[in-house]
């Protein structure tokens, strides 16, 4: 294989950059019944916010599933996470990674295909938005 062809082929398929932008609509919170990780740090700066402690906060708003916690979501009420008041993050400063990172996930981001069937829940991935640059898709992809 020649050096210009393994150039090309080691380039990611969103090496221009992708239209994205979040709008606030808050559908990615609710809608489908879903997992919100949080990790043990996550846990602590949510807790502190909201001026509990973790075992109040592990029983106001966490489901445990397996070895892992789950911010819990309102099965009554579209699913919606215990977080969204108003179809806004209530916690949003400590939101945890997955939402930080949404929709800048390897399981979408693993093909255009992917990303493009993504925009049908997320409005925010529209031709008119600005651009998010690579570098900015990678350290998300890493965090
Ligand atoms: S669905 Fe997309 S545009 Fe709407 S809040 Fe979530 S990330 Fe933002
Ligand atoms: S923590 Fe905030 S951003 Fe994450 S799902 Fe809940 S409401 Fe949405």
């Amino acid at each position: 294989m020649n050096q210009k062809l393994k150039v090309i082929q080691g380039k990611s398929w969103y090496e221009d950059g992708l239209n994205f932008k979040c709008t606030g609509c808050g559908k990615c919170c609710c809608g489908a019944p879903g997992y919100i990780w949080v990790t043990d740090e996550e846990i602590e700066k949510i807790s502190e916010k909201l001026k509990l402690t973790r075992k109040e906060f592990h029983m106001k708003y966490l489901v445990q599933v397996g070895n892992r916690f789950s911010i819990k979501d309102l099965k009554n009420n579209n699913h919606s996470c215990v977080f969204l008041r108003d179809n806004k993050c209530s916690i949003y400063e400590e939101r945890p990674k997955q939402c930080r990172t949404y929709p800048f996930w390897p399981s979408i981001m693993k093909s255009e295909k992917n990303w493009e069937e993504e925009s049908s829940a997320c409005e925010g991935i529209r031709p008119y938005h600005p651009k998010v640059s690579i570098e900015e898709i990678k350290s998300k992809l890493k965090s």
